[in-house]
């Protein structure tokens, strides 16, 4: 799969399929995002290759949870779940541009919708925290 944050400067290859893949409503992915939350994909972190522009990742580590990085130039989401330390990471399946065969087979972080949020009614799982 090829992957890009929105300014094009960083560019990325993962090794697919993704272990899993999922919708996260969490708090910290609702910040991020500014909308619901984030799509994501788990891969090894080994099977994350970045091709251009890894000197303008920013990794931000919070107080509690996992890291989180993004593009410095233009803010786009790229990867969570402790990259680049961790031995998995998330992907943003929206920096995803091609090759992803997938589509998230669960709502995880539910007890975090929000009182504007509406979940789809897509019969997906939907779990309270973690799937
Ligand atoms: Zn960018
Ligand atoms: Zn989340």
């Amino acid at each position: 799969m090829q992957g890009s944050c929105w300014c094009g400067s960083v560019r990325f290859e993962v090794e697919g399929p993704f272990i899993t893949s999922s919708f996260c409503h969490c708090t910290s992915c609702k910040k991020i995002s500014g909308g619901v939350g984030t799509a994501n994909g788990r891969a090894r972190t080994e099977d994350i290759t970045v091709l251009e522009g890894r000197d303008l990742i920013e990794t931000f580590q919070p107080d509690e949870g996992s890291a989180k990085s993004f593009c410095r130039r233009c803010g786009a989401n790229l990867f969570g779940g402790g990259w680049p330390e961790a031995e998995h990471s998330s992907v943003r399946l929206s920096a995803i541009d091609a090759g992803l065969e997938q589509k998230p087979e669960g709502h995880i972080y539910v007890r975090s919708v929000a009182p504007w949020e509406t979940l789809p009614d897509d019969g997906l799982p939907r779990y309270e925290v973690r799937g």
